[in-house]
């Protein structure tokens, strides 16, 4: 690795950091309905929540299983986060994979989708992982 290399992905590069800050800094919106969720201000069916994640089923499942983990933080989409997020996102993977164990549908297979503005099919702008399983998933979706 040479050490422009380095400068790109070091930890502690300024340059790395959110614009707002990084994880932990981002605050919350108090017109986003995931914010205010995580907030227990709108009502939803947790399956997880830590100091720095939280899982919610979704209101319309498209599968057996449809869960929604997001950060607890509002971050609007994945196209927002950076190379400091690496820790949180790594959490909230893990937390998906020990959710889906518990849930019955990792020996199966599911799927982990993140919808990226308009034509990505995003609907709701804080940033958030659906994980579906318990039945068979076609490719490409739609
Ligand atoms: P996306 O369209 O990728 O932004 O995903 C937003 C998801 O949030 C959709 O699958 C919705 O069904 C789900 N959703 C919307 N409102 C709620 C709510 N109040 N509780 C749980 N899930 C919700
Ligand atoms: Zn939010």
């Amino acid at each position: 690795m040479t050490d422009s290399d380095a400068a790109e992905v070091a930890p502690n590069d300024s340059s790395a950091q959110a614009p707002s800050g990084g994880e932990g800094r981002r605050g919350r919106d108090p017109d986003c309905l995931f914010c205010r969720i995580v907030a227990d201000e709108i009502a939803a069916t947790k399956v997880h929540e830590d100091e720095s994640i939280v899982g919610i089923r979704d209101i319309a499942p498209r599968a057996p299983t449809h869960v929604l983990f997001m950060p607890r933080e509002h971050i609007p989409s994945a196209t927002d986060l950076t190379v400091a997020d690496g820790p949180l996102l790594g959490r909230l993977f893990s937390v998906a994979a020990d959710f889906a164990r518990s849930e019955g549908i990792a020996d199966n297979g599911y799927r982990i989708v993140a919808n990226v503005g308009r034509w990505g099919g995003q609907t709701v702008e804080h940033l958030h992982f659906h994980l579906l399983g318990g039945r068979s998933m076609s490719w490409p979706p739609g």
